[in-house]
């Protein structure tokens, strides 16, 4: 039987960085490198082809326009290969994995994000480990030849996660990552045990990859005391078609005039608004409390258990849509690639 073959896409991150001598920042090292840095690589048993960033980036750099370049890169490599795997640094993974499971429609092979914690070259390292599980799940079949995983997911310290559920939960520890609305799509130990119930099925029609983005969105945190003022600032950002609030508990804010006045006078400038929980698990419920009464008055959209992350892209994705009018509010509302589940 001919080997799996994946390819590897190299965006930066830690994983291939090294630390620069003269002032100890750590700097992105080349795709050659990084691959010396690995010599286990020529056992996996999968023909391994690479791709990499003309000038990889630390991912805090990453801009929706870097998103549709790796989306690119996919769709264009799609039929060469049984499945990818995207290098990237793990402080924004959660927003690239999101916005590739919107662009790549009809997803049939897995897309594994994965990087590290420490840099590869380190003694310590978490990076082995990290990218030879996500080059194997990448070229897992099932016994029908299909891909094990047909979606964009996060690998991470033993678990795979599926991308758009995904949060960064740590700084430091090697387990950075969780998905507290959606089991683990995969475990690993001894053996690589994928939960079948929890990956998403195989689509039925051929892979669409879209590649426009409308980045005018932005996020407001509420925070006890938060301002009218404050509220309007951000509100008042020239070109600005979303806002995303991160409310407390299940979907709640402050009752005062003056805070409810910029929201709503955003809302008559047609600026969209949508409600995350700053919770890390759970969900919003819009109406449950008098304190999210006047959201649903003004037509906030509730974005049930979906993540920032995932809630940011997913609107870039659908403003730049070709749809009729009145379509966003119900489109955001509505899972897309798994990233939600209605209560
Ligand atoms: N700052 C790095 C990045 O996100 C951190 C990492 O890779 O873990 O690119």
């Amino acid at each position: 039987m001919s080997q799996p073959s994946v390819l590897l896409i190299y965006t930066g991150g830690t994983i291939g960085m090294w630390a620069d001598p003269r002032t100890g920042a750590l700097r992105p090292m080349d795709l050659e490198h990084l691959e010396e840095q690995v010599p286990e690589l020529e056992r996996v048993g999968v023909k391994l082809s690479s791709v990499a960033f003309d000038t990889p980036i630390d991912s805090s750099d990453m801009r929706p326009a870097d998103w549709v370049r790796i989306a690119r890169i996919i769709g264009n490599n799609y039929h060469k290969h049984d499945g990818f795997v995207v290098l990237h640094g793990s402080d924004t993974m959660a927003y690239t994995a999101s916005a590739l499971s919107f662009l790549l429609e009809n997803l049939a092979k897995p897309v594994i994000l994965t990087g590290s914690q420490l840099p590869i070259g380190t003694i310590r390292t978490d990076a082995k480990e990290n990218l030879i599980t996500a080059i194997e799940i990448a070229a897992a079949k099932d016994e029908a030849g299909r891909a094990m995983v047909p979606e964009v997911a996060v690998y991470f310290e033993y678990r795979l996660l599926r991308g758009n559920r995904t949060v960064k939960v740590h700084a430091e520890r090697f387990e950075a990552f969780r998905s507290p609305n959606w089991p683990a799509l995969a475990e690993a130990g001894v053996h690589l045990r994928y939960d079948h119930g929890a990956i998403l099925q195989h689509p039925t029609k051929p892979l669409v990859v879209h590649e426009q983005l409308e980045a005018q969105v932005g996020v407001v945190r509420l925070f006890p005391g938060i301002s009218g003022e404050w509220v309007r600032h951000a509100l008042s950002t020239p070109g600005l078609r979303a806002a995303i609030l991160t409310s407390f508990g299940s979907g709640n804010g402050p009752t005062d005039n003056g805070f409810v006045a910029a929201l709503r006078e955003a809302r008559e400038r047609g600026i969209h608004l949508l409600n995350v929980t700053q919770c890390v698990g759970g969900r919003v419920e819009q109406g449950r409390y008098v304190t999210s009464r006047a959201f649903v008055e003004m037509g906030v959209i509730p974005c049930a258990d979906m993540t920032v992350e995932a809630t940011l892209a997913k609107a870039m994705f659908l403003l730049a849509a070709d749809q009729p009018a009145g379509a966003f509010a119900q489109r955001m509302a509505a899972p897309i690639a798994g990233e939600m589940t209605l209560g």
